[in-house]
């Protein structure tokens, strides 16, 4: 990258740092950058900065939030006492997409994954153990159907099942190991509609 001056370098270098962003997509985001009129440019920048400083965990479901509350915990017209449980803010996104799905959610931000050494501990399953002692009819288990998600769902369903709450696994119409991201809408309400009792 010695072709280029030096702060267009550091430009390329940065959002080849980016997921998903190889070095020839890095060049042409920076020239395309470099060729956007100067307020857009500072308008991508300070939304880059603004979203870095002011999003935060919703004190209740944990997702990602500008706010204490999420939307979603704020909304009185949803259930409440039916909180699915999902991996991290995109498979809720991926979830609110069917817009048929009325509960609320739990953010675990990960898996259990003994290969990788994230333990219970490393994930949002204290918090959401908290969260049942609320009155609560079911927990709806939507961590991906990876070995690391099936961990995770057998794990959570064993320490619900002594506070006699209900406990569900989404339907396994889940392609194994799926993002749940990556999943239609039309497969994703499937699933959850077809969930079983654990
Ligand atoms: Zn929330």
């Amino acid at each position: 990258m010695d072709y280029y001056s030096r702060q267009i370098s550091k430009l390329i270098q940065e959002l080849s740092a980016l997921p998903g962003i190889g070095s020839k997509s890095a060049q042409r985001l920076a020239f395309h950058i470099l060729n956007m009129p100067t307020e857009q440019v500072e308008g991508l920048a300070s939304a880059i900065v603004d979203a870095k400083k002011n999003v935060r965990y919703c004190k209740e479901c944990f997702t990602l939030t500008d706010e204490e509350l999420c939307p979603i915990c704020r909304d009185k017209a949803r259930n409440h006492k039916v909180i699915m449980v999902v991996e991290n803010s995109r498979d809720l996104a991926a979830y609110e997409k069917t817009q048929k799905y009325d509960g609320v959610y739990h953010v675990l931000h990960g898996a259990i994954s003994p290969m990788l050494g994230i333990g219970p501990g490393d994930i949002r399953l204290k918090e959401l153990m908290q969260r049942l002692q609320q009155d609560v009819d079911e927990v709806i288990i939507a961590t991906n159907s990876s070995l690391e998600g099936e961990t995770t769902a057998m794990y959570i369903s064993k320490l619900i099942k002594p506070t006699g709450i209900k406990v569900t696994r989404i339907a396994s119409g889940v392609p194994v190991g799926g993002d749940l991201e990556y999943i239609d809408e039309v497969t994703l309400l499937r699933a959850l509609e077809g969930r079983t009792e654990l």
